[in-house]
């Protein structure tokens, strides 16, 4: 691991530029131009974990520096959690101190989503000693705890790092977790495997100084499913299982997908990689982002700017010219996946005549004691292996099929079904405002209403259909790429109260023709008339679809 580079080598052949520019150390930049990047500069974000180990883990909450309270513990998946009690019309209003509370949200990443039964316990332990019971599973494959004490942060790293899990850069300006195929290497129908590609991106990039200060997070995907299982629409770089007619399996190059405030759908490079050359082309375009990435402001840093400012040929040629030193080989796009339904949920075969089981916890929430459960279920169905998926579903693997109806009965006793419904498979929700700082409303257990109560309204409906609700507009749960997106806000109310509620966008989708939902003007529902208004949505759609159509508005 190098220790040296927060900055590339400076290069010779950049001049600095007479004015501040976007902020690009390529450019000659290296003055940090917001708070942001001058905290970053102090002190690399994973100089902190000594200072957690050795000084705040004893002294308590009160002992913690304020840069590293809200900037460098992120570095390992730190975020202070939202006092109980303070609400959604106070968010933007409160100072930090105000708004946080003294415990943290804590996220173990979960490269890939690629956990054993041994470390599926120990999470669940976890969880019941020291988060009271917390453990939802995000949309990008990790664990999230609630209710961590930074007394305890020490004792859960060394738990975790004995079973081979950790924190680092689950959070901060860094290489996030690595979305993977949760099939990987075992689905009938997989064109490459990409795990060994994985693991080495992995062990390239993660807790390497040399990319410990990224100008914002940077997001990675690899599949090679066809099923396109991993959004790959929407992270900064992507690679996309494809048959190339000449050289055979490989990927498809993605880069500068992002939702947020400002969303964009990735764009092709048009190159086809072969998997022993995924980690190269990978650390490539990490380096673009590090040494070319806009870090003046913040809302215009991460990739998906540059990406549009450049253009994909752009990229790829500065790609190729300045970091590969090399050309890459041109290849054909992904394929219409045959599935309209990504998450694997249900009973699918494996190529080695075994089955994988998906199910479906409600919005991603799960519990330390179920997480227990659900690895002694694993161990007496399937080899030990159970991986969670982008879609906030858990998939155990390796089962045969002489165990399956075993196996389903004891998910379902624990609430956890192999075939839930529509609205159950197909609702995503953020943490919201029971846990998090920057939140204006309510998600996960409005969104649990919303399935029970269109569960009951619409027993008959069995149209693929996604509903993914956010409590602020930063759209961690995606709310862009749903059928149905909703941005929590506050809203006014028939008479005249202001109340929590949603913008309502509608129409968007992941896929090979993917778009992003249409905000409907002035359409904003209250929390309360929220199953009403999909409801009618619904019912408006069925009465008018032609056949063969698919849920669209
Ligand atoms: Fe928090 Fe907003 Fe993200 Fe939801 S979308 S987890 S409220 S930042």
């Amino acid at each position: 691991m190098s220790d040296t580079a927060n900055k590339p080598a400076a290069p010779s052949r950049r001049k600095a530029g007479r004015h501040r520019g976007e902020g690009q150390w390529a450019a000659g930049h290296f003055t940090p131009l917001n708070s942001n990047e001058q905290v970053k500069k102090d002190d690399d974000g994973l100089n902190v974990r000594t200072r957690i180990e050795t000084i705040y883990a004893h002294r308590g909450f009160s002992a913690i520096d304020g840069q590293d309270l809200r900037g460098r513990m992120r570095w390992y998946g730190l975020y202070t959690q939202r006092r109980p009690g303070v609400d959604g019309g106070k968010t933007a209003v409160l100072e930090p101190e105000e708004l946080e509370d003294e415990y943290f949200m804590m996220r173990v990443r979960i490269d890939g989503g690629r956990l054993t039964t041994a470390q599926l316990r120990v999470l669940g332990e976890i969880s019941q000693e020291f988060a009271r019971g917390t453990a939802d599973i995000t949309d990008r494959q990790n664990i999230q705890y609630h209710w961590v004490r930074i007394e305890d942060v020490p004792e859960i790293w060394r738990r975790l790092e004995a079973v081979g899990l950790s924190t680092t850069e689950a959070c901060g300006d860094t290489p996030r977790a690595f979305l993977g195929s949760p099939v990987a290497g075992i689905a009938a129908d997989e064109i490459i495997d990409g795990t060994p590609a994985l693991e080495e991106m992995k062990r390239r990039v993660v807790g390497n100084k040399a990319y410990s200060n990224l100008p914002r997070k940077f997001k990675t995907a690899i599949s090679g499913s066809p099923q396109l299982d991993v959004a790959h629409e929407v992270n900064d770089v992507s690679f996309v299982g494809v048959e190339h007619p000449e050289h055979g399996p490989g990927f498809d190059v993605w880069v500068g997908g992002g939702l947020s405030t400002n969303p964009r759908i990735g764009v092709r490079l048009g190159a086809w990689v072969p998997l022993e050359e995924v980690p190269d082309v990978h650390e490539g375009i990490v380096k673009i982002f590090r040494d070319y990435g806009y870090r003046r402001l913040r809302n215009r840093a991460r990739l998906k700017f540059l990406v549009a400012d450049w253009g994909a040929e752009k990229f790829r040629r500065v790609l190729e010219d300045e970091y590969l030193l090399r050309k890459l080989i041109d290849g054909p796009a992904p394929e219409q996946p045959a599935r309209q339904w990504r998450d694997h949920v249900g009973v699918h075969p494996q190529r080695d005549g075994r089955c994988y089981v998906g199910f479906a916890p409600r919005v991603g929430r799960v519990d330390g004691a179920t997480l227990s459960k659900i690895a002694d279920l694993a161990e007496a169905h399937g080899s030990g292996r159970v991986h969670t998926t982008p879609h906030q579903k858990l998939i155990i693997l390796d089962v045969e099929p002489d165990r399956v109806a075993s196996l389903t009965e004891g998910l379902e006793a624990l609430g956890l079904t192999t075939t839930p419904s529509v609205f159950h498979r197909g609702t995503m929700a953020c943490t919201g405002i029971e846990f998090c700082k920057l939140a204006i409303v309510e998600t996960k257990a409005r969104a649990t209403w919303l399935i029970e109560e269109l569960e009951r309204r619409l027993p008959d409906f069995d149209e693929p259909l996604t509903i993914n609700v956010n409590g602020c507009p930063n759209s961690c749960a995606r709310i862009q790429t749903a059928d149905i997106g909703l941005k929590g806000q506050l809203v006014i109310d028939g008479e005249g109260r202001q109340v929590e509620g949603y913008q309502v966008h509608l129409g968007g989708s992941l896929g090979l023709d993917p778009g992003f939902g249409r905000k409907v003007r002035g359409l904003k529902v209250t929390a309360e008339g929220l199953a009403d208004y999909v409801e009618r949505v619904l019912r408006r759609y069925l009465e008018a679809r032609e056949p063969g159509e698919r849920f669209a508005t």
